[in-house]
């Protein structure tokens, strides 16, 4: 099988991509449980979204700065399980080609 490419999106396209109930986990992880190293804690007062990715599993790979220390943060969230999701994603990337 061929190996899918990691793809850039904006605000926007994830909306497309997420279920309301996706969108939902999505904004409370951000909102103050992603793991910021630096903090040795969660970001509790959230992060800034910096780089959003559907990646080569068809995961939101998303990356940060937390918004107590600027430290780097990332999280992923492993939506490419979600049969339904996986077929917006590739839908989504046939729609680029
Ligand atoms: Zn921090």
């Amino acid at each position: 099988m061929k190996r899918l490419k990691d793809i850039r999106l904006t605000k926007v396209q994830l909306g497309r991509l997420l279920s309301r109930k996706q969108l939902n986990i999505y904004n409370y992880i951000l909102g103050e449980h992603v793991v910021c190293v630096r903090c040795n804690d969660a970001a509790k007062e959230g992060i800034v979204v910096e780089e959003i990715t559907l990646n080569y599993l068809n995961d939101i790979m998303v990356r940060g700065t937390c918004k107590i220390c600027k430290g780097k943060v990332a999280r992923i969230f492993e939506f490419g399980e979600d049969e339904e999701f996986f077929k917006r994603a590739s839908d989504f990337r046939n729609s680029l080609l």
